[in-house]
């Protein structure tokens, strides 16, 4: 049956790709339709409950600061906030929420339904209608054929999924729901690269059977940070701690004497794990030396006992599980309320995905999030934002947009997954961004929101409290520049009381910010200040970031401008390598599995060196 209302886009899969996929498609204006195997399941965290962290919160204000849901549907769920590297600069400091996993599922939910120009289908998505090579439909389980302009896929974990507990496998797409066999079966038909992933997570345990009293409590932070640009600290629920505790010498032992019954270490599981965010088996395994790992007890939300033990994601037999979560302090008389697991997925080489994340073979269809070789919420809803923006852009007629490298983290996640490729699960990290002086979690608005406007996923109420923001940054500015402190004046002496900083000559606050000891609220503390008491703690943050990080800014700005000039260099996707003299057979054979956009995406491939970036641009010059 063909339903009767065609789409501009199609989204499959209502996970953290699927919805930011799906809501960004909407805002743009675009006819969207989300297909999903279960309402229920929408924005299911299916590991730990937990937004952001270092490097992954930078997305998820990313996502924000271009309209998305994540970060406000972290306000309206966040029990305990935090903010990691506090002490340290700027571009590594990090926002970390743990969520109500129920309150953050229906806080997705109501933000979804609420979303104007979104249907919402439940149903398994079993195959594609292609027409030559341009995709322009789905199949549902049940036979119903949408019709679409594009689609974008986001089906997570559940591609060909394996559940494994020690030597006991079964299929499924996570614990609780059905995998996607159909649909990856007909996705192996394409001319595609496909491999197979692993990743894993930890046994529940019930509150009632944990000794908290010989815990150490880890409260939230005072005051209360909050995620979204657009949130606000009353969003936030009832405010709990956290616990921290360790295993130890017999809980290794136990696991030892495991794992001649795991599924890892008897070769069962062919798929690769995340190296950073291994299991306990493998951590006793790589840190053999070390007889203590620190485990964070989490709270799974405030109207369940289920707690979240971070840091024993293990897919051992079920008794193992149990004697090992028993050797550790305040767990000795704990119950398990679910086993942990490992689950096996397939998942697709990003590098047959253009920088836009629609795939080079079949015209609109995009991929996003887990398919992509990925682990994290964060990944996938940045990712599932940038392929629902394109498919949207594509549906109505418009070139696709990607942010660069010195840009956003979303642009170093792609281009690091379209350029090289990815053999295990890809987490984002600081270190993995060259410019991240420019690409803090504090300038992700300045960074992306302007250019979100244009390509109309801001809405106007988003608007004006940028607008807002930007203008008082830039008013009082001009005010510290044009305010003076005059040595042995009076408010030069108050200025020196706040500070313990002297004055011997004349200088202009602004001057006087670039000194490491002051703050913008000293300054503020002498009066004058034009910035709304609202808007007093970002704006004086904004200000005092920007005064003192200039020189190194600017530093690498050129870099940038070089970056830029490469980029700008495009590589024809049937361009000859076999032709470039000069070039080893090994870099050939790694250019031509890429097949890069630009002369800077072929720089960045591993092993391309900047001598065959010459050869490559002698060539293309030649070439015209
Ligand atoms: P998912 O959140 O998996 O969502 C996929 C969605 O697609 C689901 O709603 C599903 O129902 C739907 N779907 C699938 N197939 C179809 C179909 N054919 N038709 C219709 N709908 C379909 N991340 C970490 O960062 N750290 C961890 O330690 C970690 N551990 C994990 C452990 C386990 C056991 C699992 C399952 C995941 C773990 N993750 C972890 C990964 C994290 O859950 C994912 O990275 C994230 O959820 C991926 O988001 P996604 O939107 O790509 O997919």
């Amino acid at each position: 049956m063909l339903y009767s209302k065609s789409y501009d886009v199609i989204v499959i899969g209502g996970g953290h790709a699927g919805t930011e996929a799906a809501l960004a498609a909407a805002r743009m204006g675009c006819q969207t339709l989300l297909l999903t195997h279960n309402i229920e399941t929408l924005g299911q965290m299916s590991c730990n409950p937990a937004i952001g962290g270092i490097g992954k919160s930078h997305l998820v204000k990313e996502i924000d600061a271009l309209g998305g849901a994540m970060a406000l549907a972290t306000d309206m769920a966040g029990i305990q906030f935090r903010v990691l590297n506090s002490r340290k600069g700027p571009a590594v400091r990090a926002t970390r929420a743990q969520a109500d996993r129920a309150l953050y599922k229906a806080a997705i939910r109501e933000i979804l339904e609420n979303q104007i120009n979104l249907d919402i289908f439940q149903q398994a998505a079993d195959d594609f209608i292609v027409e030559g090579e341009r995709i322009t439909g789905v199949i549902t389980q049940t036979g119903i054929r949408f019709n679409a302009k594009t689609v974008v896929l986001t089906t997570g974990t559940f591609l060909g999924g394996t559940i494994h507990i020690g030597m006991q496998n079964h299929r499924g797409g996570r614990a609780g729901d059905p995998p996607s066999i159909a649909l990856a079966d007909r996705l192996r038909e394409l001319p595609l690269r496909v491999g197979r992933l692993k990743t894993g997570t930890p046994p529940r345990i019930d509150a009632k059977s944990v000794d908290f009293s010989v815990m150490q409590a880890q409260p939230g932070d005072t005051p209360l940070p909050v995620m979204s640009f657009m949130g606000k600290r009353e969003m936030h629920p009832r405010q709990v701690n956290c616990w921290i505790t360790h295993t130890n010498e017999a809980t290794h032992e136990i696991i030892r004497g495991g794992l001649d019954r795991s599924p890892m270490y008897t070769g069962v599981i062919e798929g690769v794990g995340p190296r950073y965010c291994p299991s306990i088996e493998d951590k006793i395994h790589r840190f053999a030396d070390k007889n203590s790992h620190q485990i964070f007890i989490e709270p799974e939300g405030l109207s369940t006992n289920e707690l979240y033990p971070n840091g024993i994601s293990t897919s051992l037999p079920f008794d193992v599980q149990v004697a090992l979560v028993r050797s550790i302090k305040g767990m000795e008389n704990a119950h398990i309320t679910r086993p942990g697991y490992a689950i096996e997925y397939d998942y697709f080489d990003p590098r047959d995905l253009k920088h836009t994340l629609e795939t080079k073979v079949i015209a609109g269809l995009f991929f996003a999030g887990q398919i992509n070789g990925t682990t994290g919420y964060e990944e996938a809803g940045a990712q599932g934002l940038l392929a629902g923006l394109n498919a949207g852009l594509q549906a109505q007629g418009k070139p696709g947009w990607y942010p660069t490298r010195d840009q956003a983290y979303l642009g170093v996640l792609v281009d690091d997954l379209i350029t090289m490729g990815t053999k295990e699960p890809y987490r984002m990290f600081t270190s993995r961004a060259e410019y991240r002086l420019m690409l803090r979690e504090d300038n992700a608005d300045t960074r992306l929101t302007a250019v979100g406007r244009e390509l109309g996923l801001i809405d106007d109420l988003r608007w004006a409290a940028f607008e807002a923001k930007q203008q008082a940054v830039e008013l009082e500015t001009q005010r510290l520049r044009s305010q003076w402190l005059h040595p042995g004046s009076e408010v030069t002496k108050r200025f020196t009381e706040l500070t313990g900083e002297q004055i011997n000559r004349e200088c202009h606050y602004l001057d006087a910010l670039k000194r490491p000891q002051v703050t913008y609220l000293q300054l503020a503390a002498l009066g004058s200040t034009i910035v709304p008491d609202d808007l007093q703690a970002v704006v004086g943050e904004q200000i005092e970031i920007n005064v003192k990080y200039a020189g190194y800014v600017d530093r690498q700005s050129d870099d940038v401008a070089r970056l830029h000039q490469q980029e700008q260099m495009t590589l024809p996707q049937d361009f000859d390598y076999d032709a470039v003299i000069g070039l080893s057979n090994e870099v050939r054979a790694k250019l031509k599995a890429s097949t890069p956009e630009t002369l800077a995406q072929a720089g960045r491939i591993q092993g391309v060196t900047p001598a065959a970036v010459s050869l490559l641009l002698i060539t293309l010059k030649k070439q015209g």
